[in-house]
């Protein structure tokens, strides 16, 4: 599996596209497609059909559209930046994520 230093529930830093500079909630990740869906941002307009046998309306419908990783950082919540960050191996052999910034760790 790649390296995905996103995960679910992070408060995340968009830095490119049209919601750059903004933050959000990532609300799932795609570690095979590298990207992630952060609520409420990089909307796009989706068009559906309507199809009667299956009860859909057609129209124009917003959905969040999934984000390559690359263009998303991590919130730190100490140092309140986005920040990047290092991945630290605990003495019980456990992997977490740490700010780069301030060494706070981003994981339980
Ligand atoms: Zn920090």
């Amino acid at each position: 599996m790649a390296r995905v230093h996103i995960k679910k529930n992070d408060l995340v830093y968009i830095l490119s596209g049209k919601d750059r500079g903004k933050s959000g909630k990532v609300l799932k990740v795609f570690p095979n497609k590298n990207r992630a869906v952060v609520e409420g941002l990089n909307y796009i307009q989706k068009h559906t059909r309507p199809n009667p046998q299956k009860n859909v309306k057609g129209g124009i419908l917003p959905k969040e559209s999934p984000i390559h990783i690359s263009n998303l950082m991590v919130m730190c919540k100490r140092c309140n930046k986005h920040s990047r960050v290092r991945t630290n191996i605990l003495p019980d052999g456990r992997k977490v994520r740490v700010c780069r910034n301030c060494n706070e760790l981003l994981d339980e």
